[in-house]
């Protein structure tokens, strides 16, 4: 049975029966200061005194413009949207427009949301169900989506030798987080850098679960390569429905009205998302906020380790900024066919056991969990705790 939440505040979550749970969800990564942020709430509440939606700009979307472009450096210009779907979807719209073809590469695993080109060996939910495509889909539209494994150097060159004209763009999570947590290798990011810039593909980083939940300049920042096109959500409306795509002005001039690829949304830009958003990036892009939350996140996965190896357990686990994988397995995976060889059996019973133990993790061995400020030292502790009577009942 799926819990029913009624109220979320700060690192907890209270269920319909009153019981709190530790949430490592976060709403599936929105939530990083915490649910119901004082200073979030703040903000919506005065927004909405203003009114809802315009469908004409304002101020507050120039702002977060400016502090977008002003925080990545690739990013020349951006487009707000509502979703992560619509910011992928139309990232992959405009490298198409722009390029003249039609083909593009995605990788085995990763999740792009839920646009019919792009629900191609999806990850996250359809991974969990095992279904690798989904119902609906018409084959000649998923026909130019060319799918490949994460991290294979090889697969990627050989595949641009053959296909490198006609490809339009690469897409890819730079860390993946809708097949558990699977770090990108820097022969795999630079080869992607090197071959879309050799091909004259667009490379499309979806940052909309790393983005500013990984480091203050998402993961381009962190590991120095600066993509072409970068898709944002989640952290970047703090808990209201707002994305964003953008990139190099060559490109983001091909947009209507200045260019030819259309895109457009009733609710783009929306004046409460956008006031939410806005105060949520002023205080993850604060000097120390990443360095506290890294460190936390950190804690919790040595922790669960310790105690999951003093027991004999076959468990690891390991973090990139504030998100982190948790593994029935002896090593972290690197690949696709590695997180799928994981115990998937252990993860549901370690799943539930927590669940019981008050503690709330993702629901499916193949997503990400998320840290937010709102976690103390105290609440790590409790969460291993928890985790050492799990395992100590384990065998
Ligand atoms: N891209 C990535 C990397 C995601 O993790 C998600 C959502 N989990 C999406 C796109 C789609 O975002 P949304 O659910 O807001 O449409």
């Amino acid at each position: 049975m799926p819990r029913f939440f009624k109220e979320g505040k700060g690192a907890y979550l209270w269920d319909a029966d009153d019981k709190r749970y530790i949430d490592y969800v976060g709403s599936w990564g929105p939530a990083i200061l915490g649910h119901a942020d004082p200073d979030v709430i703040h903000a919506v509440k005065t927004a909405a005194e203003h009114g809802l939606s315009f469908g004409a700009p304002t101020e507050a979307e120039i702002e977060m413009a400016d502090l977008l472009c002003g925080l990545l450096p690739g990013m020349d210009q951006v487009r707000l949207v509502s979703s992560g779907t619509e910011a992928t979807m139309s990232a992959i719209r405009l490298a198409r427009g722009f390029t003249g073809r039609d083909k593009f590469i995605k990788f085995e695993g990763c999740y792009h949301g839920h646009a019919d080109a792009l629900l191609v060996k999806a990850g996250s939910g359809l991974l969990t169900f095992g279904n690798p495509s989904s119902a609906g889909v018409p084959a000649a539209v998923a026909a130019d989506t060319l799918v490949l494994g994460y991290n294979d150097v090889e697969q990627l060159e050989q595949t641009f030798s053959k296909l490198g004209t006609q490809i339009a763009a690469v897409i890819l999570e730079p860390v993946a987080g809708n097949m558990n947590l699977i770090r990108p290798t820097e022969a795999f990011l630079s080869a992607l850098r090197r071959l879309c810039t050799e091909y004259g593909a667009v490379l499309i980083f979806d940052e909309v679960m790393t983005g500013f939940r990984v480091g203050p300049t998402c993961a381009q920042g962190l590991f120095g390569i600066q993509p072409d096109l970068t898709t944002l959500g989640k952290v970047v409306g703090g808990g209201m429905p707002l994305a964003a795509f953008g990139g190099r002005a060559d490109i983001m001039s091909n947009i209507a009205p200045l260019g030819p690829v259309y895109q457009a949304g009733t609710l783009s830009g929306n004046p409460i998302a956008v006031a939410a958003g806005l105060v949520t990036l002023k205080k993850v892009t604060a000097p120390g906020f990443f360095t506290a939350l890294t460190a936390h996140t950190q804690a919790l996965v040595e922790g669960l380790t310790t105690v999951a190896q003093a027991a004999g357990v076959s468990f690891t686990a390991q973090s990139v900024g504030g998100m982190f994988g948790l593994y029935f397995a002896d090593k972290c995976p690197n690949s696709y066919a590695e997180v799928m060889a994981c115990d998937k059996a252990a993860f549901n019973r370690f799943f539930h056991a927590m669940l019981a133990e008050g503690v709330y993790l993702a629901p499916s061995a193949f997503e990400a969990g998320f840290v937010s400020a709102a976690h103390t030292e105290e609440d790590i502790r409790q969460t291993v705790k928890a985790a050492e009577r799990v395992f100590s009942r384990w065998q």
